[in-house]
């Protein structure tokens, strides 16, 4: 099952490219029969437990690497760990049942450990369920956080306190699209000891692997790109084995370990997820262009724009500027407006699907901050959110005419 498995019967080159590689990576199930011949896609191990030969089996089960209890460990959902990990170009890989529960246990583990908890500074724009997490559930057991702006060096540098035992990014900033420039956060997790968390759900190894730019850890929520049909919830956490072994003893004990389904229909999504993010890219692109060129949008935010504030560091740092795109209107009315005829885009939470997708941030994901914080965020009423799908671009730019008509 193994991904790097030397025995499989197609496995591309080494040095091969993330779209040969995605496709072929953890494709085909253990040998079935005398000649090698094996099932041409992934096993799907829908099993809760494992079954023994004997006593001395199950005893050796129990204290060794083996298999016990799919909480634990279940072949496909680390076959699928390790096709991200390899992908992520890192040493090991961990499945959860979603992207919080990855990012949740990560945050716990790595600054509660060592027996004195310590804090996690993260840095502004970040998810709103990972916000929730570090100002509400992690303070009870004993994590504290602060916030700062990751693309601002210095303010974040200035921010890390004598506690602070993580710093935590996310590779594009929602719903801004703020691009922290990874190396040199990395640089600076290095020379204050601390561990680097970086949430690449936005960006997909595709556009950026924050492992070779310093980062320990990398997390995603799988439920976005990586699947990238809207029909899966889970999340993966990626990096070097020692630094992630608190984290699977955290999964274990939370019970958050990905469902063998799940891990499944992801694996299959990773296979098409380099073809999906080009497009989706390259029509965000195009859109965002075409959209700044029209009267009644006050300003486009994407990273491919030259007057976005991270152009520089984006163009740098990622293969492609990513497929969201935060569009400023009038106000309120506006964007209400706009929600209301669009006929293409769907009118949904989440991002990264086949489909396009758009959100009201001021009343949706970040509804629940006070006006004042939003407004410090720069979240006011007539900004919408829009997640490009593969749709025909041609028809994506009609229907955004003639709901901004
Ligand atoms: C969606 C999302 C998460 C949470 O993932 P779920 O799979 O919904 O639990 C975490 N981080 C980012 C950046 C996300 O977009």
């Amino acid at each position: 099952m193994a991904a790097d498995d030397p025995a499989r019967p197609s496995s591309p080159p080494p040095g091969s490219g993330l779209a040969t590689r995605a496709v072929h990576v953890a494709r085909e199930g253990a040998p079935l029969g005398p000649h090698g011949e094996r099932p041409a896609t992934a096993a799907l191990y829908q099993t809760a437990n494992y079954v023994y030969a004997d006593a001395e089996g199950a005893a050796r089960a129990a204290v060794g690497d083996s298999y016990i209890y799919t909480r634990h460990g279940n072949p496909t959902v680390d076959g699928f760990a390790r096709a991200v990990a390899e992908l992520e170009g890192a040493e090991a890989g961990l499945a959860f049942a979603s992207g919080m529960a990855a990012v949740a246990t990560a945050i716990l583990a790595l600054a509660g450990q060592d027996g004195r908890a310590g804090e996690v500074l993260a840095s502004e724009g970040i998810y709103g369920g990972t916000t929730e997490l570090l100002t509400g559930l992690a303070p009870r057991f004993g994590v504290e956080a602060r916030f700062a702006p990751a693309w601002d060096l210095a303010a974040f540098e200035a921010a890390i306190g004598p506690r602070t035992k993580v710093l935590l990014v996310e590779t594009l900033s929602n719903p801004l699209l703020r691009v922290p420039d990874l190396r040199a956060v990395g640089a600076l997790a290095r020379a204050r000891g601390l561990t680097f968390v970086v949430d690449s759900t936005f960006t997909t190894p595709c556009l950026v692997r924050p492992i070779s730019l310093g980062a320990d850890v990398v997390v995603h929520s799988i439920s976005k790109y990586i699947s990238g049909h809207g029909d899966v919830l889970g999340g993966v956490a990626v990096g070097r084995a020692g630094v992630l072994a608190p984290l699977r003893a955290m999964r274990t004990s939370l019970g958050g370990n990905m469902d063998p389904f799940a891990a499944w229909l992801a694996l299959r999504g990773l296979r098409t997820m380099p073809l999906r993010l080009a497009r989706q890219c390259e029509s965000a692109a195009l859109l965002a262009a075409m959209l700044e060129t029209l009267p009644g949008v006050r300003r486009v935010h994407h990273p491919s724009l030259p007057r976005h504030p991270d152009h520089a560091v984006a163009r740098v740092q990622l293969a492609a500027p990513g497929a969201m795109i935060s569009l400023q209107l009038a106000d309120g009315a506006a964007a209400r407006r706009f929600y209301d005829r669009i006929r293409i885009f769907t009118r949904a939470a989440s991002l990264g699907e086949v489909v396009s997708l758009v959100t009201h941030p001021a009343t949706f994901s970040h509804g629940g901050l006070s006006a004042e914080e939003r407004a410090r965020l720069g979240i006011d009423e007539g900004l919408v959110r829009l997640s490009i799908g593969i749709e025909d671009v041609a028809d994506l730019e009609a229907d955004l005419r003639q709901a901004l008509a």
